[in-house]
């Protein structure tokens, strides 16, 4: 299992954190200071969110939730990759499998969830599991009476035909494909292992298949990436058919082995005006190719569906490390296999923290995710939380109409801007993603930890 030092984290961080920053003409702040500013602002004024055992692990759903489904095990292992996950074996495959089976049985019997919107199914690489996989998404059906999309992560290597005849036994109308580049060197400096070709390969052969979202990601920021190696990219992607081109920094994941993997492979992170300029020059082109703006790392080509795997506002997750939020909790499952394994087959739910939100919490969550969608309509606020977001955000609203990071669009909607676009996606580095480096790499110490303190 991946655990990463510290060391190698705050080594990575010294670098990036102490950089400053200009949000507006004439006003800089260093990386840092803005992220206590934003902590402040999330957890409250030196507050710490808590994660703790659950007393009662039985997560209960008033309101519509999608299911996630993490899938933690992959053929590859690259280096710059955060998600949980083991290599692939056949009795690691076969053991998650009924796990999972386990899990579903559990949840179906304990838990109540009626009004099921989607599934989503990440990795790891699911496509490892074979027909497994599919025989987990029909449980899903069949046990919790799912009957919507079905999203599914997948990797170029996996698009073969036995593949392709999974993805078609799940059902899948939305598929996300994990291709990082088209250029052979890119690839190779990041260890993926396998080539431009099949990348486009892959790529050629879902588009035939179709799906209602066919998703790219790509990162960019990557060292010695240029404009012209991203538009190629990007280029690829539109013609070979992607609906949706979702585009990554490499710097997106310090809690990864990122510092180590930095050191041995000499690479460098261009500079932050490198990876601004890009992050710009990837919104003009997308708008002028058709695609529309969907989150802060997604364009949708216009009328198409956009795949998203974090802006469902109620989630159900099942496998290791899987996290729910049922609108008042968080919980999260154990990280460990084993011990995800043991607890199912002991009949209990492998549910290893949570956290209560408080109402203020929840606000602040539902306004993040939405702005992270770059739209926010604040009659919904009203109807959800039944106060008026212009007064409960009054002065928020302030600094960031000055910053120009919002503007009021359409009825009573709010967009975030190109600049508030590319803040928030710099900020999801530093702040969102630094909780959940904390959180993870604790849970990758210890499968049943007693407390975790953010
Ligand atoms: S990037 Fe994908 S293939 Fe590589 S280790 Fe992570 S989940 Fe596995």
């Amino acid at each position: 299992m991946l655990i990463r030092s510290y060391s190698s984290l705050s080594n990575f961080y010294k670098v990036t954190r102490k950089q400053s920053v200009r949000l507006s003409k004439g006003f800089s702040v260093t990386v840092s200071a803005l992220e206590k500013i934003l902590r402040t602002f999330i957890a409250g004024s030196g507050k710490q969110l808590v994660f703790e055992k659950p007393l009662e692990s039985n997560p209960h759903f008033n309101d519509p939730a999608g299911l996630y489904l993490h899938i933690p095990l992959c053929h590859n292992y690259c280096s710059f990759c955060p998600y949980l996950k083991e290599r692939y074996t056949d009795g690691l495959g076969l053991l998650l499998f009924e796990a999972i089976k386990r899990e579903i049985h559990i949840f179906s019997e304990k838990c109540s969830l009626t009004n099921i919107t989607s599934l989503y199914v990440g990795g790891g690489s699911p496509l490892v599991l074979g027909l497994m996989l599919s025989e987990l998404v029909d449980l899903f059906r069949s046990k919790l009476h799912f009957d919507g999309d079905v999203a599914i992560e997948v990797h170029p290597n996996d698009i073969t035909g036995k593949g392709v005849e999974v993805i078609q036994r799940c059902n899948a109308s939305m598929i996300s494909l994990g291709v990082q580049s088209f250029d052979d060197r890119v690839l190779k400096s990041i260890g993926r292992q396998y080539g431009a070709t099949v990348a486009k390969s892959a790529l050629s052969v879902l588009y035939k298949t179709g799906f209602d979202s066919l998703n790219v990601d790509l990162l960019f920021a990557i060292d010695g990436q240029d404009w012209e190696s991203v538009k190629t990219d990007l280029q690829n992607a539109r013609d070979l058919g992607a609906t949706q081109i979702t585009c990554y920094p490499l710097f997106t994941f310090p809690y990864t082995e990122i510092g180590r993997y930095l050191n041995l492979k000499k690479v460098k992170l261009p500079p932050f005006s490198v990876r601004k300029n890009i992050y710009y020059k990837i919104h003009e082109w997308c708008l002028r190719n058709g695609y529309v703006r969907t989150s802060v790392w997604s364009f949708t080509l216009s009328g198409n569906k956009p795949f998203s795997s974090v802006t469902r506002e109620r989630f159900a997750g099942f496998g290791p490390s899987a996290g729910s939020y049922n609108g008042r909790q968080f919980y999260f499952n154990t990280f460990d296999i084993t011990a995800y394994a043991e607890k199912s087959d002991q009949g209990y739910l492998p549910v290893a923290l949570t956290m209560d939100v408080p109402v203020e919490l929840q606000r602040l969550f539902w306004v993040y995710w939405r702005f992270y969608e770059t739209s926010i309509d604040t009659d919904t606020y009203r109807h959800k939380f039944g106060g008026d977001f212009f007064k409960d955000f009054k002065i928020q609203l302030i600094i960031l109409t000055w910053l120009k990071w919002i503007e009021k669009e359409s009825g009573s909607h709010l967009r975030l801007t190109a600049r508030g676009s590319h803040w928030l996606h710099l900020l999801q580095n530093f702040v969102a993603l630094n909780y959940t480096s904390k959180l993870w790499e604790q849970m990758k110490q210890c499968a049943w930890p007693s407390r975790i303190d953010l």
